[in-house]
Formats: C-alpha cells, sequence, structure tokens
C-alpha cells in the first residue's frame, strides 16, 4: 500500500490506496455520479485501515451503516456486497473493519466525534447541523481533504466466528404466495410476502376486506325461503344465558321455522338456488375443514364437523403442547384467514382445548385457502409425550447432611416429577463438598438415572458449589442463569446421555420456579440453547398470587 504522504506548498496531500488526490475525487464522480463527501472521506478511511493491516494477509470487510462508506470499500479493495467479501451492518455507525477472514483479527476505522470539531464545515456537515445544500461543498472536502485522517480513530479488533462464516444459502422453494423461489431457511414464506415489500404489481399487496371482490349472493326474505337450504350455521343468542347454532349449513327451511328465523333476527337469507362459483370461492365450512386438518400435527386432533363455520384443535393425548409460531403467524397474515391458539409450551391432557381456526366470510377466495395451505405444508400443533424418566436426585447442604436441618427438597422434587410420571430411582444427600455431590451424581447415573436433579448450592455464596460438581461429573452443554423469578439460577445440561436439571434453594420457598416451567419440556425431549433460554425473560415473572394459580396464569409462556 501506498504509505507516503505528498506535500505541496505545506500542505498535506493525502494519496487514496496509490491515487492523488484528485484522481480519486474523480473516481468517485464517475462511480457514486457526484463527488460525495461520505465517499471521499470513505477513501481516506480505506487507506488508513489498509496501512494498519498485515501485507499479504486475504481480508474481508464490515462497514456499520448504510450510507456512502460501502462504496469506498468497494471501489478500493475487492471487497464488494455481491462478493460476500463485504458484509453492511446497519448499525449506523461510520466505521469500517477489515479483518482476517480465517483468524478473524481486524483493524478498525471509525469517525472519533471528539475530534470533529476541530474543523466546522466538516463538523456541521457530519453531525447533520446544517443543510446539505447550505455547506459550501468545496469548502467541505477541503476540510476533509486536510483533517480526514487526524479525526479518525484505529484500534484492533475481532471478528466473530459466526459472523466470518459464510452463511449458506439451503434449499430454496418457491413461495406459497408470490410463486417466486426463496431460500426455505426465511420460514413458510418469502420475507417480502410476510413483511411486505415497496415494490408491487398491480393488485398486490394488502387490500382491505371491503375492497375486495365478495361472491354476488342472492338475497331473498325468509318467506320466500321455504323449501329452500340454509347457506350458513345461523345462530341464536340469547343475551347472558345461550348462544349456539339454530340452523344448520344445508337444513331445509320449512313453514314453522320462520317464527324462530323471525325471533333471531333473521329478515332475508341467502338463496341458495344461485351459489358462487367454486372455482373461485370456497365455503366456510370447507375452509374451515382445510384448516383444522392442516394444523393438527401429533398428538391432536380437529373436529370434523364445523360449527358456526369454526373448527377446534384439541390433545388426543397427554404431553407438552407445542406451537410453531412463526407459521402461526404467516397464516393469520393471509386475508380472511385466522387461528387463535392458546400459548405454547404447556402441559395439557386429552381432550383439551388448543386452537380454533375459520375463514372471516361466509366465502373464502380460493386463492387465500391455497395460500394456507402452503402456509400449513407442516402442522402448527403438536403435542408432545412426556418421557417416563428415571430420576436421580442429589440433596447438597452441608445442614442437611448432618441432619442439623430436616430435608425438604428430596420430597419436594419426588412429588413434582412423579406427578409428570416419573419414578425415583436414587436419591443421595451430600455436604457442601464438591467430591462428595460429585459422587451422589454418580451414584445416580450408576441407578440408571437418565434425569439428575441436584438441589441447592446454585448461588454466589462460597458454600455453594453444586456447579463445580455438575462440571466434575461432566456437565456439558448447559445454560446457567435462567431469565425467570423466581429460579434464576436455574440451570439445564447434560451429562452424557443424561439430562440434568439443577434446581436453586428458591423451590423450597416458591410453589412455582423457573424448574417446573422446564421440567416437562426436558420430558419431552426439548433441548436449550442460550437463545431458548433467553426467550423465557418474556412472561419469565412469576405475580406471587395467593393461592398460586398456576399453570391458569402467564408465567413461563
Ligand atoms: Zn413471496
Amino acid at each position: 500500500m501506498n504509505n507516503e504522504r505528498e506535500t505541496h506548498g505545506g500542505e498535506r496531500n493525502p494519496a487514496i490506496c496509490g491515487m492523488g488526490w484528485a484522481e480519486y475525487v474523480a473516481l468517485v464522480e464517475h462511480f457514486h455520479s457526484y463527488a460525495a463527501p461520505g465517499v471521499v472521506l470513505g477513501g481516506i478511511m480505506v487507506d488508513l485501515a489498509l496501512r494498519h493491516f498485515p501485507k499479504g494477509v486475504l481480508f474481508d470487510a464490515v462497514v456499520e451503516t448504510k450510507s456512502c462508506l460501502p462504496d469506498a470499500v468497494q471501489l478500493l479493495t475487492p471487497c464488494t456486497t455481491g462478493n460476500g467479501w463485504l458484509k453492511v451492518l446497519n448499525f449506523g455507525r461510520y466505521a469500517l473493519t477489515l479483518y482476517d477472514k480465517k483468524k478473524g483479527e481486524g483493524v478498525r476505522v471509525y469517525i472519533d466525534g471528539h475530534k470533529l470539531p476541530i474543523c466546522k464545515n466538516f463538523y456541521d456537515w457530519f453531525f447533520n447541523y446544517v443543510d446539505k445544500k447550505d455547506l459550501p461543498s468545496g469548502v467541505l472536502l477541503e476540510e476533509i481533504r486536510l483533517h480526514g485522517e487526524e479525526v479518525c480513530g484505529v484500534e484492533a479488533v475481532t471478528v466473530d466466528a459466526a459472523f466470518r462464516k459464510r452463511a449458506k444459502k439451503g434449499r430454496v422453494d418457491n413461495c406459497p404466495v408470490c410463486g417466486e423461489p426463496y431460500p426455505l431457511k426465511d420460514g413458510p414464506m418469502c420475507l417480502a410476502c410476510r413483511d411486505g415489500s415497496p415494490v408491487r404489481r398491480p393488485g398486490e399487496g394488502f387490500v382491505p376486506d371491503f375492497e375486495r371482490p365478495h361472491p354476488d349472493l342472492k338475497i331473498i326474505p325468509i318467506e320466500e325461503a321455504v323449501g329452500k337450504k340454509a347457506l350458513n350455521d345461523m345462530t341464536k343468542i340469547v343475551p347472558g344465558q345461550s348462544k349456539g347454532r339454530a340452523f344448520k349449513a344445508g337444513q331445509v327451511i320449512r313453514e314453522e321455522d320462520l317464527d324462530l328465523l323471525r325471533s333471531m333476527g333473521k329478515g332475508r337469507i341467502f338463496a341458495s338456488d344461485r351459489l358462487p362459483d367454486e372455482k373461485i370461492w370456497a365455503h366456510e365450512n370447507e375452509a374451515a375443514l382445510v384448516l383444522g386438518a392442516g394444523m393438527s400435527g401429533e398428538g391432536t386432533d380437529y373436529e370434523r364437523e364445523p360449527k358456526e363455520g369454526k373448527v377446534q384443535i384439541t390433545a388426543s393425548r397427554a404431553g407438552l403442547y407445542t406451537v410453531d409460531v412463526d407459521r402461526l403467524k404467516a397464516l393469520n397474515l393471509i386475508p380472511d384467514v385466522v387461528c387463535a391458539a392458546r400459548r405454547g409450551c404447556e402441559v395439557v391432557k386429552t381432550g383439551d382445548m388448543l386452537a380454533g381456526t375459520r375463514a372471516i366470510p361466509l366465502y373464502l377466495e380460493r386463492r387465500f385457502l391455497e395460500r394456507a395451505k402452503a402456509v400449513l405444508t407442516k402442522p402448527l400443533f403438536r403435542v408432545l409425550p412426556l418421557r417416563k424418566a428415571k430420576v436421580g436426585i442429589v440433596v447438597t447442604g452441608t445442614e442437611v447432611f448432618k441432619g442439623i436441618i430436616k430435608d425438604k427438597f428430596a420430597p419436594i422434587m419426588t412429588e413434582k416429577v412423579t406427578a409428570l410420571g416419573c419414578e425415583v430411582v436414587h436419591t443421595a444427600m451430600a455436604p457442601d463438598v464438591v467430591e462428595e455431590i460429585t459422587k451422589g451424581i454418580k451414584a445416580c447415573l450408576a441407578a440408571g438415572a437418565d434425569l439428575v436433579i441436584s438441589t441447592a448450592g446454585m448461588s454466589v455464596d462460597p458454600d455453594d458449589v453444586s456447579k463445580a460438581a455438575l462440571l466434575q461429573a461432566g456437565l456439558t452443554d448447559y445454560v446457567f442463569g435462567t431469565p425467570m423469578l423466581p429460579g434464576s439460577m436455574t440451570l439445564v445440561g447434560r451429562i452424557g446421555e443424561a439430562q440434568v436439571l439443577a434446581v436453586p434453594a428458591a423451590a423450597l420457598f416458591h410453589t412455582i420456579t423457573a424448574a417446573d416451567v422446564l421440567l416437562p419440556r426436558l420430558l419431552a425431549g426439548q433441548t436449550f440453547t442460550h437463545d431458548d433460554i433467553a426467550a423465557l425473560g418474556h412472561g419469565g415473572l412469576c405475580l406471587n398470587c395467593d393461592p398460586c394459580i398456576y399453570p391458569l396464569c402467564g408465567f413461563g409462556k
């Protein structure tokens, strides 16, 4: 790299990556359509970074703003967004980093805002104090030329390995909504269809209900409807007393039904002798059945006869109810299709209600039903069976071990796991000594435990050594620190094939803690990443209701 600084009449004349100043400014004009101060400044920053980067090492670049700076990197280095060697993060910081792709070591050049006030126009421009059109652009460029390098900070940084790895695009499929190919890893539909795109074909995008076409149904007075079929279920509501289906779709209206219809406030009904084109329209009952069938997965079932246009999904076995939340939202983004579900990750019994689904209009546009089918290529709801685990319990605490205090933990945990169908195969007591607790854990494993629950010893006190013992016993893949109160010191992980749940002392005082939320998920075979555990913070606060109404509350949901 050209390291030299030319001097003309005492002025500093920076060379930009081997180019003279005027030559670089002309190049910017050609590429960016005008000599944008940001791209000009970017040239100084790229040059500065290159001078601090070891020669002969292959580098990638990352910039932290979308404006101007990426253009300078693309002009002056082999890195472009297209070839993937330049990544643009939209942090809004005027900074660029060149880094060793293999090792992650790099140099970061950024604008030091505290140094900027040395040049008035540069400062006003960068901090947006003055309207761009009021800035004398010649003077501004001159200040950038003279002081650009001075106001930059340079620092050594490392770039995370996960970021350096090139994201694989993975499998591609046609989007069920727009029909164009997109990476499947983005979810059940392409991101443009999920989030909305500002680029639209005529008639595309969200159209409110009242502006969409509706089938041209003939409406007749009920007196003329005798001998004809009802097109939809009709509901009788007695305020505060009852609500239910009084007429079923397809039922023939008789003379003697007229009084009932009148009492329900129905003066007119849809004539059944002129039905909408089936190729374009799907009746609400057909739609509800398609939806119900598509969304119910293993361990769930759906009503085979829609009522008032709705179909309910229920648990067909006991277990942990789970929801594909992204897919549920994708479905609800389809016009005129709704599904309401209870919160996921709850233990349910056979027959428990899980969700309800329906089309909003009496006749749903078939293209929306097709879209729903495409979203429902995988079910939304499942009930996972809970494994009948062989549980080993290790109770820690010197006072308990010596019999000074009577242990309460073993009975509490035994009750919790047996309530979920598990069996306790071994219970060990250990004082607050790492080796002794480790021995207890190993005794549980030797007794055939596939779930080891250790109690207490998880807080910040020096006597709390359960974590150290778990590690000594071979703990791996663990997450410690759960954003739930009570129970934030809860740990999940595994020793070999056995699952580990470390329960803090909070469980002695509180009926329900984080462990009660995690236990059924462990029994359903779920594993936890830091990401999964971090998500528990929303809904992680117990309100200490008196009496406790868990699970009929928001804790752990
Ligand atoms: Zn799409």
